[in-house]
């Protein structure tokens, strides 16, 4: 959350002035803020066995390594994980994104989007070392698998 300097209200994310004492907000507050939005996503971690977590954690960090996906999927017991399965369905969407974003790189956005990807891949890979079972931000919500 950003908070107002002049009086300690909180901002909302796209807030241009403090809607309490009226001050300003700087880029560096907005982009802040927008951040934590973007970034604040549903966690499931609570769902899933701490037994399972810790067994798989390194089955589920291969979701997001592009082909090596295909580990998790196939190899038992590790694609029968609950946990391990919520990492594929992830790496699954953004392995999606990745390609789609390489075929669109002869434009500028394909670039913007592959970026954006990669920044998905590292926080997914966090997420799924830290034993997170978290959405990512922006294609968090799909869901492939059930
Ligand atoms: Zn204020």
């Amino acid at each position: 959350m950003a908070f107002c300097k002049n009086c300690g209200q909180e901002l909302p994310a796209d807030a241009k002035a403090c809607p309490n004492c009226g001050t300003a907000v700087d880029g560096a507050e907005q982009v802040k803020a927008t951040v934590e939005k973007v970034s604040k996503t549903a966690d499931y971690t609570n769902q899933f066995d701490p037994q399972d977590i810790q067994d798989n954690k390194l089955m589920a960090i291969l979701a997001y390594l592009g082909w090596l996906i295909l580990i998790p999927i196939l190899v038992t017991p590790a694609k029968d994980s609950p946990f391990v399965r919520f990492h594929v369905n992830q790496g699954l969407i953004l392995f999606i994104a990745s390609f789609i974003s390489g075929l669109l790189s002869v434009v500028c956005i394909g670039v913007i989007l592959e970026i954006i990807c990669f920044v998905l891949m590292i926080i997914g890979i966090v997420n799924a070392a830290n034993g997170q079972a978290k959405e990512l931000p922006i294609i968090g919500k799909f869901r492939i698998l059930k």
